[in-house]
């Protein structure tokens, strides 16, 4: 049971950075009840001992892989909570991967050689993370009557 527990801590640590924006459940966790709410990871998630006991018995919890929540009370076992989906493709704003979170502020510091296809590093100024954004910019076109030409 420990080693499935930590397997999964393992896993959710190598995916997930401390920050990462998540639905979560409180009790018990089934699809017809709505999540409890939507918070954002303070913890790497780890394995929560059961009771002190030398044999496992039936029925006992056991070692539990749990992670902290930020505004969330006591810790949330893995099993109830879900990434939440962060739409960063195209988006008008540098969006954080991991938190969700726009950057109004993705210009400064920058160099004025910027262009399309400009790739630089970005510190995400809610959760600390750091991401590479990738600038793309998008060809429009304005047009007016030559002046002169228009009554010909
Ligand atoms: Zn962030």
């Amino acid at each position: 049971m420990t080693i499935k527990a930590q397997e999964e801590v393992d896993r959710w640590n190598r995916e997930h950075d401390v920050g990462t924006r998540v639905h979560y459940w409180k009790g018990v966790r089934r699809d017809d009840r709505p999540r409890s709410g939507e918070a954002l990871t303070r913890s790497p998630a780890q394995v929560l001992p059961g009771p002190a006991a030398v044999v496992w018995l039936e029925g006992m919890p056991g070692p539990t892989a749990v992670v902290w929540l930020e505004g969330v009370p006591g810790c949330i076992a893995l099993s109830h909570i879900e990434p939440v989906s962060i739409d960063t493709d195209w988006t008008p704003l540098p969006v954080c991967p991991t938190c969700g979170a726009e950057d109004e502020e993705w210009h400064e510091g920058l160099s004025s050689d910027i262009g399309d296809g400009s790739t630089w590093d970005l510190k995400c100024g809610d959760c600390g993370a750091t991401y590479v954004v990738t600038m793309c910019l998008e060809t429009t076109f304005s047009t007016v009557i030559k002046p002169g030409k228009a009554t010909e």
